[in-house]
């Protein structure tokens, strides 16, 4: 039986060559080929002059007035010439370079002829001869590559349309939701896509493809959910006066952005089902903290707790304050990362199976085989965005299948976030503590710098520390952006012999990044000049300037996490753009920065300037791109698909049944490798 499951290799023309070219776009399987869907359509629907623009490709039908002549334009160049009558206007038409096509052209003859129209010549540029009674208007116009035509994969897919006709009418939408949103069958939305008969069958084929996209990929996150709940879960029954006693001693009260998540999350915890949750919070919201007594219930449940982060010096640093928080005779803090000797791993190795060690923190390092855990609850997973899928895989399969906790700085707009983390539950901080001050934001001019500089000199006279961030490190890169080396320079020179400056890069190794952050936290220097590696999560009080040169050639969330940087402690902080935009994209970024310093509100105007695909950034977030559907554009229908997905996996054996059999088989693959993965 032909499976839309098939391998593209089964379809006649696909050798081991071609099969590796559509690989490349994406396409396996028969399946893959169908919803690789026309980029556009040209409209050969027949018209006359006088409906025609300049420069418009357009089907002319009419009677040949003169006889073809052919003339030579060089070697091997020709031009076939001929007089069209169409109704009232006479236009000329010329064929390049098919010098046969003469012989089909007689005068008196009706043919149909599709080009670019001029105007102004009233002539036609013609690309091909169409059969007179065409009755495809749209032709359909596939995205390609070097390696294969999309004349190519058009042939290919009206193979495969004409193979595997039968294998379309099993429905992947179920009938009832069709019917509750006006969409069309599978066979018609598919047909509709390839080879639409006019303009409303595209569309309308267009919108049930988009939400068919749609439907499919929160199935498919709705399964993986469900499998993620139901495997292994164990409740987490920590103490609640315990808790409760541990958040009164606390040094300051907690926010009800704070409270409000912790409730979210410990009730989760305390749940018989497996924990996937993410905890969105802006730079300073005070994430730790609620990762803290996250990890504290866990202990008072008798299990133990792991965070990981993605860099050594947040892990010392999170190492740090979180040890801070405990009593170090009741609980126990240790920190395994690349650095860890030898002895000293063996012996954390040990505490940690035998049980002795209540919280762990460190790097990578940790998801190495030779971990075990003496009887895991939790872990809690900083800047997830910054780990790989499969390492956040292996974090899971570390022992007993803790609960999840995911933090994240970077907001997603809450149009994206049913997309970006459709199968993690969230959890957002959307409020500062209070007394926090605002970081003022000013935006300069190149030849502003020097007053900007002095007002950074005047701050670090009263003891604070400054950042100034370049965006690039190689002078070969881009000439016109400042180098960090050149600035690091010009600053020594600038501020010697008052104060001293320190360079960190990405071309550094860990560790020599490692000790210079280090250095800076001990102010052994005031000024860090920087590249974006300064980026994430390092915390530095004392630092309360920054300068961020060319800082239009900055994403907005970028700007954003560079200046949450500042501001991190009681002392008015500052951030200085210095930039000459040279787009009104630009100079719209500059003036968002300046506007505000929420970073829900910015990361909105990213998505409004950027467009979904750059602000989530394919590989960061793991969204898929999606072929026809706009995740934001087409929100609604986002979350219809959502809500549908979920009612539908909340029935027991869903997939049992036939009218779900082509689903089912879909999202076969997904179920499959969850089911192996435990
Ligand atoms: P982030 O969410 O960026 O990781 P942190 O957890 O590092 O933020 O918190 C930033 C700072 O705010 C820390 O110094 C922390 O101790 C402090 N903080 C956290 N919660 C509160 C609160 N409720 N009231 C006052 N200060 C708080
Ligand atoms: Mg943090």
């Amino acid at each position: 039986m032909p499976s839309l499951l098939d391998s593209i290799a089964e379809l006649s023309g696909v050798g081991p060559k071609r099969e590796q070219a559509l690989n490349k776009l994406g396409v396996f399987t028969v399946g893959d080929l169908l919803t690789y869907y026309p980029r556009r359509y040209n409209d050969l629907a027949q018209k006359l002059p006088s409906q025609t623009l300049d420069g418009e490709k357009v089907t002319f039908k009419g009677l040949v007035t003169s006889p073809p002549v052919i003339s030579r334009m060089g070697f091997k160049k020709t031009r076939l010439n001929f007089r069209l009558t169409v109704e009232h206007d006479t236009i000329q038409v010329s064929f390049f370079n098919q010098p046969w096509l003469g012989k089909n052209i007689e005068v008196g003859n009706e043919v149909a002829i599709y080009g670019t129209y001029s105007k102004m010549r009233q002539s036609l540029a013609a690309i091909k001869m169409m059969p007179k009674n065409s009755e495809d208007e749209l032709e359909a116009i596939y995205p390609s590559s070097k390696e294969i035509k999309a004349g190519t994969i058009k042939d290919l897919i009206l193979q495969a349309l004409g193979k595997y006709k039968d294998a379309l009418s099993q429905e992947i939408i179920p009938e009832d939701i069709r019917r509750r949103y006006r969409l069309m069958n599978y066979h018609d939305t598919i047909f509709g896509m390839h080879a639409p008969a006019d303009e409303q069958v595209a569309a309308a084929a267009r919108r049930t493809a988009s939400f068919m996209e749609f439907f499919i990929f929160q199935m498919r996150l709705q399964v993986i959910k469900q499998m993620d709940r139901h495997n292994q879960g164990r409740a987490i029954t920590y103490d609640n006066d315990q808790l409760k006693a541990f958040i009164k001693k606390l040094p300051f009260e907690l926010t009800n952005a704070q409270k409000k998540v912790v409730n979210e999350i410990v009730r989760d915890m305390r749940r018989p089902v497996h924990m996937n949750r993410l905890l969105q919070g802006d730079v300073g919201s005070g994430k730790t903290v609620v990762a803290v007594l996250a990890m504290y219930a866990a202990i008072t449940a008798g299990m133990q707790a792991t965070l990981m982060a993605p860099t050594e010096i947040l892990a010392q640093q999170h190492a740090q304050t979180i040890g801070n928080f405990f009593d170090p005779n009741e609980v126990r803090v240790e920190i395994l990362t690349g650095s860890t000797k030898a002895a000293a791993r063996r012996q954390i190795l040990a505490d940690l199976v035998a049980g002795d060690i209540d919280i762990i923190i460190g790097t990578h390092a940790l998801i190495q085989p030779d971990i075990a855990f003496h009887n895991l609850g939790l872990a809690v997973i900083d800047e997830q965005h910054r780990f790989g899928v499969q390492q956040r895989a292996a974090l899971r399969q570390v022992g007993m299948n803790p609960d999840i906790l995911a933090m994240t700085a970077t907001p997603i707009p809450r149009t994206l976030a049913i997309t970006a983390y459709g199968e993690m539950d969230v959890s957002i901080i959307d409020q500062l503590p209070a007394g926090r001050k605002q970081v003022k934001t000013y935006w300069l001019r190149h030849n502003q710098f020097e007053k900007a500089i002095d007002f950074v000199k005047k701050q670090l006279t009263s003891g604070v520390q400054a950042y100034v961030v370049t965006p690039l490190i190689e002078e070969s890169e881009t000439l016109d952006v400042q180098n960090a080396q050149a600035v690091y320079e010009e600053l020594s020179a600038y501020f010697a012999p008052d104060f001293k400056v320190g360079l960190l890069h990405g071309r550094l190794s860990n560790d020599e990044k490692d000790s210079i952050m280090t250095a800076f936290k001990a102010n052994e220097f005031q000024v860090l000049v920087a590249t974006t590696v300064i980026e994430v999560g390092v915390d530095v009080p004392n630092a309360t300037a920054m300068m961020i040169l060319d800082a239009d050639r900055f994403g907005l969330s970028q700007l954003h996490q560079l200046r949450g940087r500042v501001g991190r402690g009681s002392r008015q902080a500052y951030t200085f753009l210095v930039s000459d935009p040279k787009t009104q994209y630009g100079i719209d970024r500059m003036e968002a920065m300046v506007a505000t310093t929420d970073g829900f509100v910015l990361a909105q105007k990213d998505l409004e300037l950027r467009g979904a695909g750059d602000v989530l950034g394919n590989r960061q977030s793991g969204v898929p791109e999606f072929r026809v559907g706009d995740p934001v554009a087409d929100l609604t229908m986002m979350n219809i698909a959502q809500e549908e997905a979920i009612e539908i996996v909340d029935t027991p054996d869903w997939d049992k049944t036939p009218e779900m059999a082509g689903l089912a088989e879909m999202l076969s693959e997904t179920m499959d490798r969850y089911r192996n993965f435990d």
